[in-house]
């Protein structure tokens, strides 16, 4: 028996979560589950206090937890992340998938949540603790507690890059993603279905920070940007072809910017 819990604010709604509970954020794969019998919780937790705001801050722009798809593609403080938001789903998707719905949703999804490690973003939970996104990902489950917000630090539009490969267009699920923050000495590459969450290309990173960007310079990068991911295979893709592909779509990432 399935109940829906309604609670006034996310606080309440936090307290009220255990391992059987999930938190209802727009319900694109949660409603998904219950309609396919998914048993592993018997309980949906929902709050009337949903955050959808996305606010420009002194340190960067803060994302509300429940800002849809559709609230990022129309935000214009948040214009790099558009070519990540309107890849995600069709519109009828995007405009109930939310941001911190995504930071949860399992391969072959977690686009934007790949866009949100590369930018080194911050996950600001209902206890007010905020904790980077990598270790966030990393240690993921359903028991944390509700996220209300995320926080991002100022990006320059010209340094962010990401792409989607997918084989159905225009809205297929992804095959992989990947997102890039090319900051002069700080480079972050994330991709998404390279592993279970989204991970980075350390070592690519780490060479990337002191070469130019042109076909020689990333030659080395591209050489070890699969190693530090764990791809698997699916009805899309084998772990082998994932791997076997990463360095070209990388290639044409930080070349081309992934038009393609
Ligand atoms: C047809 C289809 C196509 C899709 N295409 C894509 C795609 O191209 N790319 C992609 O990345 N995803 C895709 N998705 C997956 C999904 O729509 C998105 O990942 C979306 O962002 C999930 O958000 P949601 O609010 O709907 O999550 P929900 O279904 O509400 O929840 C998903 C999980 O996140 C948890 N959760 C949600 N919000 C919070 C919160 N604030 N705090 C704590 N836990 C929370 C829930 O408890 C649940 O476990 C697709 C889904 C469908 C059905």
């Amino acid at each position: 028996m399935l109940s829906v819990d309604t609670y006034q604010t996310i606080a309440e709604a936090a307290g009220a979560m255990t391992d059987r509970s999930r938190f209802l954020g727009g319900g694109t794969l949660i409603m998904r589950a219950v309609n396919y019998g998914d048993q592993s919780f018997d309980r949906i937790v929902r709050s009337r206090q949903l955050d959808r705001t996305i606010k420009v801050e002194s340190s960067g722009i803060r994302i509300g937890a429940a800002a849809t798809m559709t609230d990022i593609l129309a935000s214009r403080d948040v214009q790099f992340l558009h070519p990540v938001a309107r890849v995600i789903g069709g519109p009828a998707i995007r405009n109930m998938a939310t941001v911190g719905g995504n930071l949860f949703a399992p391969a072959p999804y977690g686009d934007f949540a790949a866009a949100l490690l590369a930018l080194d973003a911050r996950i600001v939970m209902s206890s007010g603790q905020a904790e980077p996104v990598e270790s966030f990902l990393a240690g993921r489950n359903h028991t944390r507690g509700v996220v209300v917000a995320v926080q991002i630090p100022a990006v320059n539009e010209a340094d962010f890059r990401f792409l989607k490969v997918s084989r159905v267009k225009p809205k297929g699920i992804s095959m992989l993603s990947i997102a890039a923050w090319l900051r002069r000495g700080d480079t972050r590459i994330a991709w998404g279905n390279m592993g279970q969450t989204p991970l980075r290309s350390k070592a690519a990173e780490r060479l990337l920070n002191s070469a130019p960007l042109d076909e020689a310079g990333i030659a080395p990068a591209l050489a070890v940007c699969a190693q530090d991911l764990q791809p698997f295979d699916d009805a899309l893709a084998t772990a082998w072809y994932r791997r076997e592909v990463a360095p070209v779509h990388l290639k044409r990432l930080l070349l081309d910017g992934g038009r393609r």
